[in-house]
């Protein structure tokens, strides 16, 4: 698969002539097509076609460009299989979270197609009788959408989804990691008709591509998912501009809480889902388990035995529960992070390490890491987004110890409290820190019409998906006086005297 630039409609080669190859993280050896290294005057072009383009789209009815909208979905319905399979090579998820990450992306547009026919403002009350307000949402312009690698059809569909219904034209970097799917999101939306300059694509690395794009001046948002660490260079650039606003999802260090009267299947089963489905490589993935000391010896048996299990392997078979890191790097990161977890007094229960065999020979596998420690507030790996199976299994004794003990992080993203106890899951909902609280269910599995965001070094407070409509939009007031004379609020004088 070759991929181009989409600026202004037309695919495009860069004007750097040079290309960055996407690699099955399963099988390195194999290459599944090249894209473009795009470059600071390609992310020019993108931007200027966008804000060309933005007069016509804003001022296009809110219904017709929902019906874009519906168009892409049936696109995609089609094609879904597919484009899973796609993924699954390109990113080394498991099929089924591949089929799911696509279905995800299918709901996003459909919530956002149905929200066309939806009110996009309010009618309030004034207290002059004669007097009609209205809260009405208007785009903010040119959105830059900066994707991660992790949900490559999912998460640029919660940001590219409200953005384009709001009114607003956007320009699309998707990760260098997972360009292929990104690649694909734009095709679709090209076959469904969208005006040209309404949605661009521009890839490349975030150095080359990235850095550029947020910096352009024309840039209105942007709507950043990531890493900590870029995201907070973007709120820093952002920052200094005064029109333009950075809204950045960014990592977690989630946890899953377990009380003494948990149901042990539900939290075994819980925790396994929260550390380990896509290889703990989601921002929701839990690699803390704050478990009650009174169940904590059999909590953890029962956790090892199962993970023991745990088929690890080719993304494509329907039977792989694990598939590989996403690349070397992420590999080396994981297994720094195990070290260091010995070096901080960690009692090692499961050891990691990388699987032997022909089939793990060419791809990023490691088995799950597994630990239990003391909460400690020095410790790094109680703290740090790790990105991978690295689990910490912390005891702890009363309902405050497990409050101070999830808190104990600069993040706050996704929590989960494992109870047959409302009373306590309801201190744990009010007293914690997170975005997205789970009661008898692991930390991840959202749904797009709930808002998708966190606190902390989580998030800016403004969630995705269902959410980003107060990214994209600032809401105005509009006031009406039908009265044959000036009357004002608040008892203001009218009279020039
Ligand atoms: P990343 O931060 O390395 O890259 C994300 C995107 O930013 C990529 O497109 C990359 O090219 C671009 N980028 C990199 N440097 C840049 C720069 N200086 N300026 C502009 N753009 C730049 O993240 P990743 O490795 O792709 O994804 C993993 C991270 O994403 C994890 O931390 C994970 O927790 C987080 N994540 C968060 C959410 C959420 O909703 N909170 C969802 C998914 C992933």
């Amino acid at each position: 698969m070759k991929g181009k630039n989409l600026i202004k409609g037309q695919w495009t080669d860069v004007t750097t002539g040079q290309f960055l190859e996407s690699r099955n993280p399963a099988n390195w050896d194999e290459v599944l097509g090249k894209v473009p290294r795009s470059n600071g005057q390609d992310v020019h072009q993108a931007v200027s076609a966008a804000r060309e383009a933005f007069p016509a789209w804003r001022r296009l009815s809110r219904i017709k460009r929902a019906e874009y909208l519906d168009a892409f979905v049936q696109l995609v319905k089609r094609d879904h299989e597919d484009l899973s399979r796609l993924m699954a090579k390109e990113v080394g998820k498991s099929i089924n979270e591949a089929r799911a990450d696509v279905t995800e992306g299918i709901h996003m547009i459909q919530h956002e197609f149905g929200l066309g026919r939806m009110p996009f403002g309010d009618v309030v009350a004034s207290e002059i009788e004669e007097k009609d307000s209205f809260i009405r949402r208007k785009p903010k312009g040119v959105v830059a959408a900066i994707t991660p690698w992790n949900f490559p059809f999912a998460v640029p569909l919660w940001l590219i989804g409200p953005s384009l219904l709001e009114g607003n034209t956007v320009v699309f970097k998707p990760s260098e990691e997972s360009p292929l799917v990104g690649q694909r999101i734009v095709e679709y939306f090209q076959q469904a008709g969208l005006p040209p300059g309404v949605l661009n694509l521009v890839h490349g690395t975030g150095e080359e591509t990235g850095k550029p794009l947020v910096r352009h001046p024309d840039v209105d948002v942007v709507v950043f998912t990531g890493s900590y660490e870029v995201g907070s260079e973007i709120k820093e650039v952002c920052a200094k501009d005064y029109k333009k606003m950075a809204v950045c999802e960014m990592g977690g260090k989630n946890g899953v809480i377990i009380f003494e009267d948990a149901d042990l299947r539900i939290a075994v089963n819980a925790s396994i889902l929260s550390a380990f489905k896509t290889s703990g490589q989601r921002c929701t993935s839990a690699s803390r388990l704050i478990v009650h000391e009174q169940i904590i010896d059999a909590f953890e048996q029962e956790f090892i035995k199962l993970t023991r299990c745990l088929n690890i392997g080719e993304p494509l078979s329907e039977k792989t529960f694990m598939g590989p890191l996403i690349n070397e790097a992420g590999r080396i990161k994981v297994e720094s992070y195990n070290d260091l977890a010995v070096k901080e007094g960690g009692k090692v229960l499961l050891e990691g390490g990388r699987p032997k065999g022909k089939i793990y020979e060419k791809g990023f596998f490691v088995y799950p890491f597994v630990y239990r420690m003391e909460h400690n507030s020095q410790n790094r790996v109680l703290r740090e987004e790790v990105f991978g199976p690295h689990v910490s299994i912390i005891p702890f004794r009363t309902v405050e110890d497990a409050i101070r003990i999830y808190n104990d992080t600069p993040y706050g993203l996704s929590l989960a409290v494992i109870t047959e106890d409302y009373r306590k899951a309801r201190v744990i909902r009010e007293e914690c820190e997170y975005g997205l609280g789970y009661v008898n269910l692991p930390t991840i599995g959202a749904e797009v019409h709930l808002p998708f965001g966190g606190v902390k070094k989580s998030g800016t407070g403004i969630p995705s998906a269902s959410g980003l409509v107060d990214a994209v939009t600032h809401k105005t007031a509009w006031t009406i006086n039908y009265a044959r004379e000036i009357k004002m609020a608040q008892g203001l004088k009218t009279e020039i005297e």
